[in-house]
Formats: C-alpha cells, structure tokens, sequence
C-alpha cells in the first residue's frame, strides 16, 4: 500500500497547507517595515489568543526557551517558589528553577489527579514568603485540565505571581490572561498555534513586570526588558524566525477568523468524541479531569503500550505518543490540538481498533468509530 501518515500527537500538531505555503515566499529581511508590519500582526493575533492587553512577546526557541523566560524575568536566586508538578512539564518548572537557584518546592500531583484551588490555598498557607506559583493548563504528558482560574483566586489576593504553562491549552480551552488576572502566561508555536515548532509566547501583567524590573538572576537573550524596548519599535531585539513567524501570521488569520468561542468548541466536539470511542471500546481514561488538547489513555491489561504506539506508527503509520518516563508503556495519547478535523478522530480510533487486534486485545471492532460518529455528525457543524 502507498503509506500515508497521519500525525495525531498533542504537539508537534498537524499544519494547514496554506500555512505551509506561507513559507514559499521570496524571502524578507526582518528590518523592514513589511516584516514589522507582520510581526506587528502577529503580537496582536497573539494578544487575541492569550485575551491580553498586555504585549506578547515572540521568543525564537521551543516552548521550554518561554518556561525558562519566565523563570529568570520574574525571579531572583534565594527566591522561593511553589511548583504544582503535575507531570513531566510540571518536572521541567522545578529543574528551570533548580538550574537559576530558586528555591523550589514541589506539590507532587499523581498523574491524572486533580488540585483544587482549596489545597493550593492550604499549602500556599504552609509557606511564606512564596514569590510565584508555577501551573500547567493542559498537563501534556497526561491530558489533564487544571483550574488555573481557581489557582488565580487563591493567588491574585497575594503578592505571589501566578504562572501558567499553557503551552497545550491556549487557542483549546479557555484561559483569559486579564479576566483571570494571570501573571505570566506562556505558549509555544506547535500545538494549538498550528505552526511548526521553533517559536515561544510569552506575556506577563503589570504585576509581573514589577518582578522583572526587580529581578537579579542572570539574563541575556531572554531578557524581557530587551523584549519590550525592541516591540516599543515594532521589531526584536535578535534575529526573529523569519519564516515560522510568517507561518504563525497565516495560521493566526484562520484562528482568527473562526474565532476564540468556535476554537474551543471545535476542540471539546473532538475531545467529545475521541473520549466516546476510548469508552466505548471499553478503554479507560488515565486522567480524572480530561482535557480536549488530547486524551491520555489506559494501556489495557496484557498488552505493551511501547509496542503499541510502535505498531500504530510502524505499521499504520499513525503518529500518536506514548507515554513518558517514568510511565512508560503505561498509557497512550491521542492529541486532537490545533489542525484536526472530525475525520482525523476516526482514523485514530480505526488505527488504534486495528493494532489492539493485531495485539490480540479483543474489542467489538467497529465500536470505537460508532461511538465517535455519534458524537460528530450531532455536532457537526
Ligand atoms: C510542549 C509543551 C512544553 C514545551 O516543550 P518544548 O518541547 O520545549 O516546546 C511545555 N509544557 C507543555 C504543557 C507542553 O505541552
């Protein structure tokens, strides 16, 4: 058979045609006022993304340059600072920190697990002194859905700065940065922003900016001061990713034109009907809050989650994740983020019916699809 593939992971996600022919372009020099003018459109698309009037700012690194960003803008070495570890992003918060001498402490949260905004309150009562409290939206390595709006009652009332990762969830899933009164925000180009991997986003409230101001942790490329001089005249302070910021440009106009209340719905419509399938084929969920950036799911006993990811892509070249140390083969992840229509849920849920049996998993074949069918042609819009 010709092997066509289909990627189906929460990031990198899949890219629009158009968005990838918006690179095939006579190529521009970034000191001009046709790339300001885009990079200019692009700061706003963001802002519209985020629900900021604060400045986003385009970093040219994977979404862990936009983690660190925060980190060293916001924080001084001695600092303390609460991390909500709810996964292996949530691990990446407490080595950022680590590496800066923050004083780090960990809320272990078992994976899937929920917080509550009422154990944040208890803790954040344990400590004093705590400068920010570091979260994740969309846990990626779970698929778990935090209440970052709850956090932020807990948080705004205090001096302490709340962070969010919402690198999976922004542009999915609810998550205003003003109304929520959120202190940094950041996101990365190649999950829901359906652009290719290589650009970061980050954006920090006036609360925050006083912390920048403050901060005395070692920063160069990633200093946010630099960010802000350069955006007051519509350009970086570097070399920008040229091309990748001309792709989040097209990419953005589509999310634009569908508009923030659309997105979300076309995300819950396939987190529906991805969870629908997973049940019906008598799978169950790994998370207790799932999100509709992607489904982790229980690898059913008896069979070897590593070798069924492998067969799913080796074999049906179907492109989902594992899972990640140290859970390995434990689950899976389906990723519904960003460019993914209906018809990509079925083929994921079809790839999967077919590598369960080659595995011996024995299911009513046929009934993961029905389930998920119901779910989009009520929906379908
Ligand atoms: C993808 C992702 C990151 C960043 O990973 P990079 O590989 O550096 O882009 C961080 N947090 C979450 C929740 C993510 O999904």
């Amino acid at each position: 058979m010709i092997k066509k593939s289909y990627l189906l992971t929460p990031g990198p996600t899949p890219i629009p045609e158009s968005v990838l022919a918006a690179s095939a372009q006579p190529f521009m020099h970034h000191r001009t006022p046709e790339f300001s003018e885009i990079y200019m459109a692009v700061t706003e698309g963001l802002k519209y993304i985020f629900q900021t009037d604060q400045d986003v700012y385009i970093l040219a690194s994977s979404g862990s340059g936009a983690m660190e960003a925060a980190v060293v803008n916001i924080l001084s070495p001695g600092d303390k600072a609460l991390i909500l570890n709810c996964g292996k992003f949530g691990d990446r918060w407490i080595k950022i920190c680590n590496a800066y001498g923050i004083a780090a402490t960990a809320v272990n949260i078992a994976w899937g697990e929920i917080y509550t905004k009422e154990q944040l309150k208890e803790e954040m009562g344990r400590h004093s002194d705590i400068k920010a409290v570091f979260s994740t939206l969309s846990a990626t390595s779970t698929g778990t859905v935090y209440d970052i709006q709850g956090y932020s009652e807990v948080v705004s009332q205090t001096e302490t700065l709340l962070v969010v990762d919402a690198i999976s969830g922004v542009g999915a899933m609810p998550c205003p940065m003003d109304e929520w009164e959120l202190d940094v925000v950041i996101s990365g180009s190649q999950k829901s922003f359906m652009t290719p991997p290589g650009l970061a986003y980050i954006s920090f409230s006036k609360k925050a900016w006083e912390s920048v101001e403050r901060s005395r942790s070692p920063r160069f490329y990633f200093d946010a001061r630099t960010a802000r001089k350069s955006l007051q005249k519509k350009t970086s302070p570097w070399t920008p990713a040229i091309s990748l910021v001309i792709q989040q440009m097209s990419s953005l106009d589509i999310m634009q034109t569908l508009g923030l209340e659309q997105l979300f719905e076309h995300h819950r419509i396939l987190g529906t009907a991805t969870r629908a399938g997973i049940q019906a084929m008598g799978l169950s969920l790994l998370s207790k809050n799932p999100g509709n950036s992607l489904t982790a799911v229980r690898t059913p006993a008896g069979i070897d989650g590593t070798h069924l990811v492998k067969t799913m892509q080796s074999k049906y070249q179907a492109y989902i994740a594992g899972s990640q140390a140290p859970h390995q083969g434990e689950f899976f992840r389906i990723g519904h983020l960003g460019y993914v229509g209906g018809f990509d849920i079925i083929t994921a849920l079809s790839a999967l019916e077919m590598a369960l049996a080659d595995l011996c998993y024995t299911c009513e074949r046929g009934s993961a699809i029905k389930a998920a069918e119901e779910i989009l042609k009520e929906n379908w819009q």
